[in-house]
């Protein structure tokens, strides 16, 4: 067989591995505390399941519209409205199974040989992944640990060249945890006015989770980009729905036909039961997601404080998402060397930095969807395996 090309180009998410070499131990009897995974620890709220399942019972059995049954639109809209404080016309709105589906539409939607698009670095692998694969250049934003890894808008802004087509934004950022600062995104939107060609996807999967009273920063607050911003947001974190596959999309009037011809060709539609669970997750009660991020907020105080006191150990406070990014220069380690030897002789399972981009060499990724004792118990280790 003689595969395309564009395979040699196609990247991964090394967490799935990690992740499965985690289980493998497991299931071969190792206790292994997992700080890799991305994933909420905690079970889909049962009001959530219980739609799904009456949606089954009901009979929705069969293919929806490609775009999402109307209803769940109109719910998303509604949440845009609430949450975000703009009127989005359903129509505008693109139901997905899952927020990477968005990702690959819009990269793929723009990328080709001969353009350029902007991702962050260290950032979620699949953005660079996906932009090589459809043959675009993949240039790297760079994230800075000492402002609170975010981007420099200046910097962002003299990259562009009339070769650039989108530039990614993730805030509250996977893996960082970092949050973009308001001021930054009004200056990024402000000098993208001289870029009318440029394309923006915001990656907000993360903007339920933010800490300390800062309200999340959302592109869509900012109507003169509104015709060339593609906001990529879904259920899979904020509902511990990521399982269910089932995200949303919010894009130019001009491109949500284009996406939705992508879905016919793709998936042809969500499953019609978990779009009925999307309905009751952003219209039923919202304490469920208030407990987790409460949980979430107690987590990161814990597991900060005691990152820094590990030796070799640097970590800023992340201000979203639920993951920590210590750097751990002054270990002398490389970061996947660390990695390894912290699954396979200490039993934590975390990420290299270097599996989000070149900029995440020196650091490694924890997650902190897990209970405070686990975080304890896998800080303990890492501090007995450097002592
Ligand atoms: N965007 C970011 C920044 C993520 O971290 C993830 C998942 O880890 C996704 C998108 C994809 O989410 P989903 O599971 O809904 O496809």
């Amino acid at each position: 067989m003689i595969l395309a090309n564009s395979l040699d180009r196609l990247g991964t998410e090394t967490a799935f591995d990690v992740l499965a070499r985690a289980q493998k131990l497991k299931d071969a009897g190792q206790d292994i505390i997992n700080l890799g995974i991305g994933q909420p620890d905690f079970p889909t709220p049962d009001n959530i399941v219980e739609a799904a399942a009456k949606a089954l019972r009901d009979g929705q059995h069969g293919y929806t519209p490609a775009n999402g049954i109307l209803p769940l639109r109109e719910a998303v809209a509604e949440d845009m409205a609430q949450r975000r404080r703009v009127t989005i016309d359903p129509e505008r709105i693109v139901v997905v199974p899952g927020g990477k589906v968005t990702m690959y539409f819009a990269i793929t939607m723009f990328g080709q040989p001969g353009v350029e698009i902007m991702y962050p670095d260290p950032g979620f692998p699949i953005y660079r992944s996906v932009i090589e694969f459809s043959g675009a250049k993949a240039v790297p934003i760079p994230l800075y640990e000492n402002s609170g890894f975010s981007f420099s808008a200046d910097e962002v802004l003299a990259k562009i060249t009339d070769r650039t087509r989108l530039i990614i934004v993730n805030s509250p950022a996977n893996p960082t945890g970092g949050v973009v600062p308001k001021e930054e995104l009004d200056k990024l939107v402000a000098g993208l006015a001289e870029h009318p060609d440029v394309a923006i996807m915001s990656d907000e999967i993360y903007a339920r989770m933010v800490y300390d009273g800062v309200p999340h920063a959302s592109l869509t607050a900012y109507p003169e980009i509104e015709d060339r911003l593609i906001l990529l947001d879904g259920w899979s974190k904020t509902y511990a729905m990521t399982g269910w596959r089932l995200g949303w999309a919010v894009w130019p009037e001009a491109l949500a036909p284009i996406a939705t011809r992508l879905a016919i060709n793709v998936h042809s539609c969500v499953n019609a039961a978990t779009q009925y669970a999307g309905i009751e997750a952003l219209t039923g009660p919202q304490s469920a997601v208030d407990q987790m991020v409460t949980a979430f907020d107690r987590r990161r105080g814990v597991i900060v404080e005691r990152l820094n006191q590990l030796p070799g150990f640097r970590c800023q406070r992340p201000g979203g998402a639920f993951y920590a990014f210590p750097n751990i220069e002054a270990t002398g380690q490389k970061a996947i060397a660390l990695q390894e030897r912290l699954l396979t002789e200490a039993g934590v399972a975390v990420i290299a930095g270097t599996s989000f981009g070149a900029q995440g060499e020196g650091y490694l990724r924890f997650s902190y969807a897990n209970s405070i004792e686990n975080i304890e118990r896998a800080i303990d280790r890492i501090a007995d395996f450097l002592a």
